[in-house]
């Protein structure tokens, strides 16, 4: 276990697209463990492979809710619905916040660390945090698609 060095914007690893992952590996495991520590001595909810430089299609994600805290490998969006505006911000772009649109509700289908395919239902936050992470596997920002900044 260990933290690793947070990528930030502008790093252009962040803009890079994520490989599958095909081996269910200890260094996968190893990789896991480390993006936890990693976002929680950071203070975020959600973190990507990407942000620490690895371009693996990795997530995990905490809100902090009861149940909330999920591993996310090569995970797809298969279902959303509907629309609202949120606030957001990322550990990669330090200091910035804004509003952006998410859905209400989504389904995504991962596999765990050991590659097992599972299917989660997700609403309000932890939705968010889904979108926001996934987006990181293909080089998206949350900034990307801001409306209106938010002035601290
Ligand atoms: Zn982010």
């Amino acid at each position: 276990m260990a933290i690793r060095l947070i990528r930030k914007e502008p790093d252009e690893v962040l803009r890079k697209t994520s490989r599958e992952v095909t081996a269910f590996d200890d260094r996968l495991a190893q990789l896991l463990d480390d993006m936890y520590d990693t976002m929680y001595d950071a203070g975020g909810v959600g973190l990507a492979a990407v942000q620490v430089g690895i371009l693996k299609r990795a997530v995990v994600v905490d809100t902090r809710e009861e149940g909330e805290r999920y591993e996310l490998v090569n995970p797809k969006l298969v279902y959303k619905k509907g629309e609202r505006e949120v606030t957001e911000g990322c550990l990669s772009v330090p200091g910035v916040s804004g509003y952006v649109k998410r859905p209400e509700k989504v389904i995504v289908r991962a596999q765990d660390r050991t590659g097992e395919t599972f299917e989660v239902e997700a609403t309000g936050l932890l939705a968010q945090a889904f979108c926001h992470e996934i987006e990181h596997l293909d080089g998206g920002l949350f900034i990307d698609k801001v409306t209106e900044y938010i002035d601290d």
